[in-house]
């Protein structure tokens, strides 16, 4: 088997020109930001953040961090309060990712938040994926360039000897700065350490004025001693899961049952009808939430192979199924 290099452009008109002509056509690109090199994708194009799932190979979906331009924009998909406007005013730009209510009609995919009612979102400082977001107008979904399991590439070289052929391109800026994926906060506390320490977010000194909000606001604005906790990273006790039994690698439906298909087997809707795996993985949570609010008692899911996105679909389907 041959392998080949994508493509790897300096950073500047050009490489964003063709990054943002990938972006459109539905694909994804890599692209440097102050923490690591991200892989980005339109965060309101299903089939292009399923795909940001097949170049990594992820063997389950966890939901994607979204980047945008500024906080206007991040206000048109999320819910703030008054501690994530604060936050989002003293630290963004900046290696900060805000887990908040996110607006439904922002149109953001399902596969993007793993279906959840939340959206992990933050606005960038670098230069490169800044500019990506301006020329595209798109909020992109990005989690970091390698292979699933490897190590977070920090240099352009890392990306292209970790996903190879599996992505068309790579901005080339040099090594980011942080090194370390954006600190995630959902309120005042913190799910994934990182760059910005909970001291740099919570403690009352280090609040420039102007970053401060107009009114003295709500007690919550200074934090007492126990928040800026930090929970497990990657914890997720919130991940969605429908509020129905759900029967796996049903070859047809029982009584009651509501049934997604997948290929051969129709259902009542099909994740793919064609048998096409991005195409299903890009529906799944859609379908997932479509069969939870019908009249029937269970969901029954057909038989998804265990090849390629596949594995993930299936590892969310066996969640899913999990009795509670
Ligand atoms: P990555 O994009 O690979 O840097 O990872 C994104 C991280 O954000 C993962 O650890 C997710 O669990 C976390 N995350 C994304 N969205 C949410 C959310 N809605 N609620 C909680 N954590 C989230
Ligand atoms: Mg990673």
């Amino acid at each position: 088997m041959t392998t080949t290099n994508p493509l790897v452009l300096p950073y500047g008109e050009a490489a964003i020109a063709e990054a943002a002509r990938v972006i459109r056509a539905g694909g994804c690109v890599a692209v440097p930001t102050e923490t690591v090199y991200g892989l980005a994708a339109d965060a309101t194009d299903s089939r292009a953040v399923a795909g940001i799932y097949e170049a990594k190979g992820r063997p389950s979906f966890n939901p994607l961090i979204v980047h945008v331009s500024d906080l206007a924009a991040a206000q048109r998909i999320a819910v703030f309060d008054d501690i994530a406007r604060d936050l989002a005013a003293r630290f963004w730009p900046g290696p900060l990712t805000l887990v908040l209510p996110v607006r439904p009609e922002a149109g953001i995919a399902s596969l993007v938040t793993a279906g959840l009612d939340t959206i992990a979102i933050r606005v960038p400082r670098h230069r490169a994926m800044q500019a990506l977001l301006a020329v595209t107008g798109k909020p992109l979904a990005a989690p970091s360039a390698n292979v699933s399991g490897g190590i977070s590439p920090t240099r352009a070289a890392h990306v292209a000897a970790s996903l190879r052929e599996r992505i068309p391109l790579v901005i080339d800026d040099g090594a980011t700065e942080a090194g370390l994926e954006s600190t995630i906060v959902r309120g005042t506390e913190i799910l994934r350490p990182g760059p910005l320490t909970a001291e740099d977010l919570f403690s009352g000194e280090g609040r420039s004025p102007e970053g401060s909000i107009e009114s003295p606001g709500p007690a919550t604005l200074r934090p007492s001693p126990e928040h800026g906790t930090v929970v497990a990273p990657g914890q997720l006790d919130s991940h969605y899961a429908p509020s129905k039994p759900v029967r796996l690698n049903a070859a047809g439906a029982e009584d009651g049952e509501w049934l997604i298909g997948f290929g051969a087997v129709a259902g009542d809707e099909s994740l793919s009808a064609s048998g096409d795996l991005t195409e299903a993985a890009a529906n799944l949570f859609d379908a997932l939430h479509r069969a939870d609010a019908t009249a029937a008692a269970t969901i029954a899911i057909a038989p998804v192979p265990e090849t390629g996105i596949g594995i993930a679909i299936n590892d969310r389907l066996r969640r899913a199924a999990h009795p509670r």
